[in-house]
């Protein structure tokens, strides 16, 4: 049910900013996707095609971009991808430590008319 909701957030969110900016239109809701954010794109993509009829939504196209999870060395501070079985920094290998990279869902981008 969440994804649900994340749908109508999302298309307040594109709605207020058609408005704010003058445009009858939106023809495009580029989002991100954490694949640790328990979020799923699909879903929310299809709850967003059904709550934007009638709306200056409807019809745009939702892109999703999913964001692969990265650790955090806390030594250098070095941003890196887990690798099956192996948390270790490729710069000086110590123990990755979990970061906000990988948990976001967020619209990066609107494209209006
Ligand atoms: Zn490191």
């Amino acid at each position: 049910m969440h994804d649900y909701h994340k749908a109508a957030d999302f298309l307040k969110e594109a709605s207020e900013k058609a408005e704010a900016a003058g445009k009858k239109k939106v023809t495009a809701v580029n989002i991100a996707v954490g694949e640790d954010s328990g979020y799923s794109g699909e879903s929310i993509q299809m709850y967003f095609e059904d709550l934007s009829q009638g709306t200056v939504c409807e019809g745009a196209r939702m892109n999703v971009r999913s964001v692969k999870s990265k650790l955090r060395c806390p030594k250098c501070n070095e941003l890196f991808e887990r690798r099956r079985f192996d948390f270790s920094c490729p710069t000086c290998g110590t123990q990755g430590e979990p970061s906000e990279v990988g948990r976001e869902v967020k619209i990066e981008s609107i494209e209006m008319e």
